[in-house]
């Protein structure tokens, strides 16, 4: 069985992250900054709001939510999280 500490999450997203922005980075012709991670990190906070919004009845039904959805947008708040987290120890 695979053993992960937090750490080793972060480490992991960190390396996920700079994977793909290693990348895009050039072409979009900036680098991420803690000031852009922390205002995606509340982008993905938002989203996880909308779910929970939307499984509690408080949004249009013609867009429905599901617990599958509110997971998603969890795991993507934590990746930020640790991305963050990790970028300011670099
Ligand atoms: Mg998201």
């Amino acid at each position: 069985m695979l053993s992960l500490t937090l750490r080793d999450a972060q480490h992991l997203c960190w390396k996920n992250f700079r994977k793909i922005n290693d990348k895009l980075d050039p072409v979009r012709g900036k680098k991420w900054t803690p000031f852009v991670m922390v205002t995606d990190l509340l982008e993905e906070a938002g989203e996880v709001a909308s779910v929970v919004k939307g499984l509690e009845g408080f949004k249009p039904p013609e867009k429905p939510k599901t617990r599958e959805m509110l997971a998603t947008e969890l795991s993507d708040l934590l990746y930020m999280v640790f991305v963050l987290a990790e970028s300011i120890t670099e």
